[in-house]
């Protein structure tokens, strides 16, 4: 069974806020060349559950990602964790996209792959946090999804899945093909080890353009988009800061308190 997981690329959301820019015109961010993108952590979740359900039967994994200037040390993590294939949409035609146009894109190459059984997806990327791809693919493709996975047991022609609630989880049993939207819950993604690393290197990505799954300028990017960006702004915070007297602890502590007061905070 071919088992497709939906990979993005992203900022490292561990980078210090001094570091995050927006462009002047208010519509995107502008990345920092010092600081290395990192994979999407919720997709890397997505990826463990797809590389689970390989260690239980012989599933083909099939990671696929769309973006533009994709980093190959980083892009190729899904190979040296234990994927199969890697195929990458990239091409700067892809820029400006929105949850819609990156969406519709995936599932053009999900269609190009054929075949497939499970296709799974993060519950939201740790960028823009739409939680929308996975859904749209669904609805694209006409087929079954369930979102909030922590656990898959596939049999057949059908599967067996755990969603998660905050006090609780229901099982569900969805036909396949069908589309996963998977949780922090599903384990902690895999570190890939050396044999993978070295495998990574050599194994050659799948590249397609747009045109090698069927898309027309005006449904890719900017043009496809069905949202329009109003703002992006970074808020301003203004503090103040009062340091607070007295010639003693006691008398400084009473200061304090009474200054708290005033300010109805105590
Ligand atoms: C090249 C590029 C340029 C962009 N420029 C802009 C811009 O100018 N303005 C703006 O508002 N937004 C921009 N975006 C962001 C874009 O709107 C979001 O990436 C898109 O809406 C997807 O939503 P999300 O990231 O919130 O995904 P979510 O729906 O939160 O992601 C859920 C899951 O879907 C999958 N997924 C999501 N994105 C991808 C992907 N690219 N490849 C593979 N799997 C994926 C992952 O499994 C992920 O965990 C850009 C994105 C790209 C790739």
């Amino acid at each position: 069974m071919k088992v497709v997981v939906c990979i993005k690329q992203v900022m490292d959301p561990e980078a210090p806020p001094s570091s995050f820019k927006i462009d002047s015109g208010g519509s995107s961010v502008v990345l920092p060349a010092s600081i290395s993108p990192v994979l999407d952590l919720y997709s890397e979740y997505a990826l463990e559950a797809a590389l689970k359900i390989k260690d239980a039967s012989n599933a083909q994994v099939i990671a696929v990602s769309l973006g533009v200037n994709l980093q190959r040390d980083v892009i190729k993590k899904p190979l040296s964790m234990g994927a199969d294939d890697l195929i990458l949409l990239e091409d700067e035609a892809f820029a400006d996209s929105d949850s819609w146009t990156t969406a519709y894109a995936l599932a053009m190459a999900i269609k190009k792959i054929n075949d497939y059984g499970l296709i799974l997806c993060g519950r939201q990327s740790a960028d823009w946090g739409n939680g929308q791809v996975g859904l749209i693919i669904a609805e694209i493709l006409g087929l079954p999804v369930v979102t909030m996975v922590r656990k898959i047991d596939v049999s057949d022609k059908k599967t067996i899945i755990e969603r998660t609630f905050e006090d609780g989880y229901e099982v569900v049993e969805v036909p396949l093909p069908c589309v996963l939207i998977v949780s922090n819950e599903i384990g902690e993604p895999r570190y890939p080890n050396i044999r993978g690393i070295m495998a990574a290197k050599k194994k050659e990505v799948i590249a397609w353009k747009p045109s090698d799954i069927k898309l027309e300028a005006s449904q890719i990017g900017f043009s496809g988009r069905r949202n329009n960006l109003s703002r992006l702004f970074q808020p301003v915070r203004n503090s103040k800061c009062e340091l607070i007297t007295g010639d003693t602890p006691e008398e400084t502590a009473l200061n304090l308190a009474t200054k708290l007061r005033e300010n109805k905070l105590l």
